[in-house]
C-alpha cells in the first residue's frame, strides 16, 4: 500500500509516520518557526507555562516520594553528606561568616526547641536583634561596651535555669559577659559584677 514499504513487509504505523516526518521535516520545522516568529510572546508564555506545570508535577512527584520512603530519603541525605562532606562545610563556614547573627539565633532557637523551651516570637529572631541592636544603642545590655565587634542573643534567664527562649527573656550581649555571666540570671549578674542594666529596663 506504500510505495516507499519493501515489499512483503507488513505496514508499520510508527515507521510510516517517522518517513513521513523526516520527509518533511524541514517544512515542519520552517512552519512551527514561521509562527513562533509571528506571535512570540504567546510563545514564550506558553513555554513558560509548560514549564511551570512540569515543574509543579516534579515537585509534587518529589515530596510524595521522601514521605513514602522517607528512610531511604534519610539515608541518601546522610550518603549526601559524607561524599559532600568538605564542600558542604565550606559552604557552611562562608554562610557562618555572612550571617553571624542569624547563625546564632538558629541555634538557640534549635537548642530551646529541643530541650521544650521555645517561647514566642512575634517577630524573627534576626528582626528582633535588629530591634535591640537600636534599643541598646548598640551597646552590650551588661556591660555597655560596643557590640561592633561581636555580640550575641543572650537569655536573661538562661535555658539551664529554666527560661524560655522567647522575645521577652533575650538581650545583646557581649561576648565576654556571655561567657562570664554562663548561668547566672541577668539579675545575680548584675549584682556580682555591679553593673548595668545599659538597655532593656528589665532584669
Ligand atoms: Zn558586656
Amino acid at each position: 500500500m506504500l510505495e516507499n514499504s519493501p515489499p512483503g513487509k507488513k505496514y508499520d504505523q510508527k515507521e510510516y509516520q517517522r518517513a513521513y516526518y523526516l520527509r518533511n521535516r524541514e517544512k515542519t520545522l520552517a512552519r512551527q518557526r514561521n509562527r513562533r516568529l509571528a506571535n512570540p510572546k504567546l510563545f514564550q508564555e506558553r513555554s513558560r507555562r509548560s514549564d511551570e506545570k512540569r515543574k509543579d508535577a516534579k515537585r509534587a512527584k518529589g515530596e510524595e516520594w521522601k514521605e513514602i520512603n522517607q528512610e531511604r530519603w534519610n539515608a541518601y541525605l546522610k550518603e549526601y553528606y559524607i561524599i559532600n562532606k568538605e564542600r558542604i562545610q565550606n559552604y557552611n563556614k562562608g554562610w557562618d561568616k555572612r550571617n553571624p547573627q542569624s547563625r546564632n539565633a538558629i541555634w538557640q532557637r534549635h537548642r530551646a526547641r529541643k530541650i521544650d523551651q521555645l517561647g514566642e516570637w512575634p517577630i524573627s529572631e534576626t528582626e528582633m536583634i535588629e530591634a535591640l541592636w537600636s534599643e541598646q544603642d548598640a551597646s552590650c545590655y551588661y556591660c555597655g561596651t560596643s557590640l561592633s565587634l561581636g555580640f550575641d542573643l543572650e537569655h536573661m534567664l538562661p535555658l539551664s535555669r529554666g527560661g524560655l527562649h522567647d522575645w521577652r527573656n533575650v538581650c545583646l550581649s557581649c561576648r565576654t559577659c556571655n561567657l562570664k555571666k554562663h548561668t547566672l540570671t541577668a539579675k545575680e549578674f548584675f549584682a556580682r559584677e555591679g553593673v548595668g542594666p545599659y538597655g532593656r529596663g528589665q532584669s
